[in-house]
């Protein structure tokens, strides 16, 4: 398939390595961002023929796995509500809120639906006007177009059963946080290529100055990650530190110039707090002044649900790159894809639930072969 089969080619790939192995003189860490490179990584074994003491750190960018334990249950509270019609990308229905996920919602008689876009609620709203549908809205700079699009669409057409829940964050300030973070080790970054075909790369710059750390706009394939890998090895080997798209089929400087102009006009900053990381200032957005009247939390009255995450799960130190999931002592025991603590095992895109699946076992289990789906 066009895009895809061509950036799995196995030689190609090996002579990548091979690039990256003869540049490679001494230890390095990079980190991806994004939790599609992380499953990149572990699926295609791209960690395993690295040499030796080059680390690729699990970065904080999975959108289900840092949406707030608070904004699960301001979820499900609402969803609980009758006369509610509560919409969701289907990644987010078994993610566990503090007693119950969306699933047991459902099963306990709520109207939750699964859309793949937040225009499919829009369109539920116009034909079911005399129910409240709510749309989730979370998710990084790459779901927040469509997002504010669907606001958007609902508010020119007066849709007034229309909301959405909204738990938007973004990746710069997040790299900020980590690189202030005490004892942080990363040293290069293998940015989202989603987020920057949006954004752009201009935000780039000024962190990669700022912490001498060069950033690398990164696909999701396998020579993609490679590819990424390759650039920013090199640029740590030369003592550079400058951004790099090693993903221009997809990636301008500029980004969609459309879709930032439908974010400015419905999205304003806010602080946001991060699963298992915590507040980070200027991380997220909330709805523009203009656009309050969609906000659910303030329709339904659940802006003030707090709760407590598992003091078990250490996912925020996953999250933040500081530990692995096999390190977690709950991987796999207590933790197992059925049996989730944390949304890093639950999501998708989640980094404990890349190494379960991928048959990444505890550093005490027996050593397992993994399968390098390079074709
Ligand atoms: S393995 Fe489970 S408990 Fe441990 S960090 Fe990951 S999600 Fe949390």
């Amino acid at each position: 398939m066009k895009y895809l089969d061509e950036f799995r080619n196995g030689d190609i790939a090996r002579r990548i390595v091979e690039d990256i192995h003869r540049m490679t003189t001494r230890p390095w860490a990079i980190m991806e961002v994004c939790g599609g490179q992380t499953h990149a990584i572990i699926r295609n074994g791209i960690d395993q023929i690295l040499p030796q003491g080059l680390e690729l750190m699990h970065g904080p960018g999975c959108p289900v796995c840092v949406t707030p334990l608070d904004v699960i249950d301001q979820a499900l509270a609402i969803a609980s509500l009758p006369g509610v019609t509560f919409c969701s990308f289907g990644d987010m229905l078994r993610v566990p809120g503090s007693d119950r996920d969306l699933l047991q919602v459902r099963s306990e008689g709520g109207d939750v639906r699964v859309v793949y876009s937040p225009l499919d609620a829009v369109a539920l709203a116009r034909a079911l006007p005399d129910r409240q549908v709510v749309f989730f809205g979370i998710g990084f700079e790459t779901t927040a177009p469509a997002n504010a699009m669907a606001v958007h669409v609902a508010r020119q057409e007066g849709l007034d059963n229309f909301s959405m829940l909204v738990s938007q964050v973004l990746v710069p300030p997040a790299i900020d946080a980590i690189m202030t973070a005490p004892g942080t080790r990363v040293q290069a970054f293998l940015a989202a290529g989603h987020v920057c075909s949006v954004m752009g790369l201009h935000q780039y710059p000024i962190l990669a100055e700022r912490y001498h750390v060069p950033i690398v706009a990164t696909g999701f394939e396998p020579l993609d990650v490679l590819e990424g890998i390759r650039c920013a090895v090199r640029q740590l080997e030369s003592g550079e530190a400058r951004v790099e798209n090693a993903y221009a089929r997809v990636v301008s400087m500029a980004g969609n110039l459309p879709a930032q102009r439908m974010l400015a006009d419905v999205f304003a900053i806010t602080d946001r707090t991060w699963r298992g990381i915590g507040t980070i200032a200027a991380s997220g957005w909330r709805l523009a002044d203009a656009y309050q009247a969609f906000d659910a939390a303030r329709r339904f009255g659940v802006q003030d649900i707090r709760t407590q995450e598992s003091p078990l799960c250490r996912s925020g130190e996953v999250l933040r790159g500081a530990l692995k999931p096999t390190q977690c002592p709950a991987f796999g025991r207590a933790c197992t894809p059925r049996t989730p603590l944390g949304a890093t095992m639950v999501s998708g895109e989640g980094a404990c639930a890349a190494y379960f699946h991928y048959g990444r076992l505890r550093d005490d289990a027996p050593v397992h072969d993994d399968p390098v789906v390079l074709t």
